[in-house]
């Protein structure tokens, strides 16, 4: 049977929700469906993520996201009307602590707290002395330069984010259908209808006015059935939980350092690393790079922090980045060649933060044409298309 809507979106995660929640909110009645294939979310980068959020980025426009994404965090249940049935997120505000021991990365990170300041972020510019008193089991001797954000910046709950967009969503009348999204068709330069197989196998058309493409790290196979390129891959991540009996710290911030990022969760540790020979995986890989704790991450953790010496990796698990390629961006908007297709991808592992600034950004501009809240232009479609990257140097 056959179906139609005012808005189509593909991919139900947080992305997706965060979209059609802010549609239907801005345009009562507008009716919008949402296309998931997979509505136990195993292998979303949503369910999968470390779920932090930190202003400090090294570009304005991710700053301003993430000023407006802890407000909404934190308010969360107010915000949604009372209607996301998540009284809370938990956020955990312990910050983020970015550590560098080169010159050039002191420099940096001196540059880029100015910018975040002046969006009014809370970050610190510190000596190495000053990281050794406020958290006196790091070793700090070869230290240049941190930059540390007391407020604003920690790690939150991930599904309820997710599920509390949902369940508002729904409740201002969106309609969430599990199927897979497999085709567009196409006619006079414009998306007319999304070819779908359901849950049944049956196949079926839906037609509609918009249609978003939120489908995560599948996000260029959407843009090949229009005969478009788009340079975003999934990139595999293992991220281990351990446990260290000679280190608790419960006040940690989220530890970044240069081979490797470390937070506490519930008296264990998550860690993880970029592996050296990073590049495109099958989105259907989910084998563990397991050999990264003892190779690659706990020498240099040992080194930072010996109350590490004693370390046992309790669990670990795997998820995808939905990564650009281009300049480690997200990339919204519409899409110059096919107008009525808005882009809502390549997050690069900074995604689950930005849902609520970019949720309200493509509800804009799909309802008036134009960027209005906050200005997402440097993020656009065209860039990519161009060459030309707007690169986010924090990328962890
Ligand atoms: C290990 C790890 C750590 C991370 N840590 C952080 C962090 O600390 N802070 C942060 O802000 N971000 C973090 N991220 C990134 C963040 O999780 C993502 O950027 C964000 O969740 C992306 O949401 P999404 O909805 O775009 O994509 P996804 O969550 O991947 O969802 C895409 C959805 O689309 C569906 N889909 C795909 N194709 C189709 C189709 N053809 N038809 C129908 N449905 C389809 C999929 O089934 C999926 O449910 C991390 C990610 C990973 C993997």
């Amino acid at each position: 049977m056959n179906m139609t809507a005012d808005v189509i979106i593909v991919g139900g995660a947080v992305m997706g929700s965060s979209v059609a929640w802010w549609l239907t909110r801005m345009q009562p009645g507008l009716d919008v469906l949402v296309l998931e294939r997979d509505p136990s979310f195993a292998q979303a980068s949503t369910a999968l993520s470390v779920a932090s959020i930190r202003q400090q980025f090294t570009t304005d426009v991710n700053v301003k996201i993430s000023r407006f994404g802890i407000d909404f965090i934190r308010h969360f249940d107010e915000r949604l009307g009372g209607t996301g049935g998540v009284s809370s997120l938990g956020l955990k505000e312990n910050g983020y602590l970015f550590l560098s021991s080169t010159i050039d990365g002191a420099a940096a990170l001196a540059e880029v707290a100015a910018m975040q300041r002046a969006n009014g972020a809370a970050t610190a510019l510190w000596d190495a002395d000053q990281v050794k008193a406020r958290f006196p089991w790091l070793e700090t001797g070869d230290l240049t330069a941190a930059t540390f954000g007391a407020r604003d910046e920690g790690w939150f709950d991930n599904m309820g984010l997710m599920a509390g967009f949902r369940t508002a969503a729904k409740a201002q009348g969106v309609r969430f259908l599990t199927a897979r999204a497999c085709g567009l068709r196409m006619s006079g330069g414009r998306i007319t209808e999304v070819e779908i197989e359901t849950k049944d196998g049956g196949r079926a058309l839906v037609s509609g006015s918009s249609v978003v493409n939120a489908a995560g790290t599948r996000a260029a196979e959407v843009l090949r059935w229009a005969g478009l390129d788009l340079a975003v891959e999934p990139r595999k991540r293992t991220v281990f939980v351990v446990d260290a009996p000679n280190a608790r710290h419960p006040d940690a911030p989220l530890l970044i350092d240069a081979g490797f990022y470390l937070r506490p969760e519930h008296g264990h540790w998550i860690t993880a690393t970029v592996p050296q020979d990073d590049g495109p995986c099958d989105p259907n890989d989910f084998e563990p790079d397991l050999h990264l704790f003892e190779d690659v991450i706990w020498e240099q953790l040992y080194a930072r922090a010996p109350g590490f010496d004693a370390v046992k990796v309790v669990r670990h698990w795997v998820g995808h980045y939905a990564y650009n390629t281009l300049d480690q961006n997200a990339i919204l908007g519409p899409h110059p060649h096919l107008p009525n297709l808005f882009l809502c991808n390549g997050f690069s592992g900074h995604g689950l933060q930005q849902a609520p600034a970019v949720g309200r950004g493509l509800a804009e501009h799909i309802l008036t044409g134009d960027w209005q809240s906050l200005d997402l232009s440097d993020l656009s479609v065209a860039r990519m298309i161009e060459g030309r990257p707007f690169l986010e140097r924090a990328i962890v």
